[in-house]
């Protein structure tokens, strides 16, 4: 049984630069890992063959992301055994599905992880962000996490070295946004394309750690699609504004927001303020990695098993 947790992801900028003819987008962004996170549980179920997910408001079987990552991995990849033993993955989610926080990517990153230390693969983990990779563009992120400029389609990550945490809170509506409806009404409503620079401009200012600067270059061009379809994102940045927040902007397609807080206990305090007044207002910090290993229990697994966590 192995127990991971799986950060959520924040873009402090995100810029549309391109547009491929699959469909797919060039983006550049910073994206940057905070304590939300699910917790995920594999356990062996050798009576049962194949993946399994279950969890709270996530699809179960293949349409999870956590799912497909582990049968990306096993066709990757050789079994330890003659034949793959069934494992089951339990998600206990705390990030907001299709919230535009990677909760996603984050499951499978986890699974992935989970898997490796499950059946003892020893794969690197640039190996298991290239099986990452074709499950979803931000699965590579949520397997390093951190501080990280993103290119490419959001897969090429160049990582900014760890600095004091920055803090914020993060809000949600309470209702799914599709980031390929997003993307796709971007193309339509021929949005213009933007320059890149914003998210290297951004990653010196966390390196410095100047909250002022990364309040000014909070930027995301996918905001101008999502607030037209749901007004509610605008009202919630200029509520988390209001409140105190020294800067603000959605997460990915939305509808999540993030409001820049001064500092940890700040951030505390927006969220009590917003509290009752959102459906999901929480406190954030910045950390430094992605998803991780919190729990192991040797043995058969199964629901008697015994994980001891690393934390909380
Ligand atoms: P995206 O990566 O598309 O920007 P997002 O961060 O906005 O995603 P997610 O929470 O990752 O949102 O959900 C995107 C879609 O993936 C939803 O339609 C959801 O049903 C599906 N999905 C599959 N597996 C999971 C999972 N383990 N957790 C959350 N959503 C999942």
């Amino acid at each position: 049984m192995v127990a991971v947790e799986a950060p959520a992801k924040v873009n402090l900028t995100l810029t549309v630069t391109g547009r491929r003819a699959d469909g797919y987008h060039w983006i550049e962004s910073l994206m940057q890992t905070v304590d939300l996170v699910d917790r995920v549980v594999l356990v062996r179920t050798p009576s049962e063959a194949g993946v399994r997910c279950v969890g709270n408001g996530v699809p179960v079987g293949d349409g999870n992301l956590a799912c497909r990552a582990v049968r990306a991995l096993q066709e990757a990849v050789p079994p330890p055994a003659g034949e793959w033993e069934g494992v089951t993955i339990r998600i206990r989610k705390r990030i907001p599905v299709a919230g535009g926080l990677a909760g996603g990517s984050a499951n499978a990153a986890a699974a992935l992880i989970g898997a490796n230390a499950l059946w003892g693969l020893g794969i690197g983990r640039k190996e298991l962000a290239r099986i990452g990779a074709q499950v979803g563009a931000d699965v590579p992120f949520c397997l390093y996490g951190g501080t990280a400029v993103a290119q490419g389609i959001g897969d090429v990550l160049e990582p900014v070295p760890p600095a004091p945490p920055l803090a914020g809170v993060i809000l949600n509506p309470g209702f799914p946004v599709s980031t390929a409806r997003v993307y796709q009404l971007y193309d339509e409503w021929r949005l213009p394309l933007g320059e890149e620079g914003r998210a290297r401009a951004m990653a010196e200012a966390v390196a410095a750690h100047d909250v002022r600067a990364v309040a000014q270059l909070l930027q995301n061009d996918l905001e101008a699609v999502t607030v037209r379809l749901h007004p509610e994102v605008a009202a919630l940045r200029e509520l988390v504004l209001s409140a105190g927040a020294l800067g603000a902007v959605m997460c990915g397609s939305g509808p999540s927001v993030f409001g820049l807080a001064e500092n940890p206990e700040h951030g505390e305090h927006l969220a009590r303020r917003l509290a009752g007044r959102v459906p999901f207002a929480v406190a954030c910090r910045f950390v430094s990695h992605g998803a991780r290993i919190t729990g192991f229990a040797q043995g058969p697994g199964g629901e008697g098993g015994t994980i001891v966590c690393a934390d909380r």
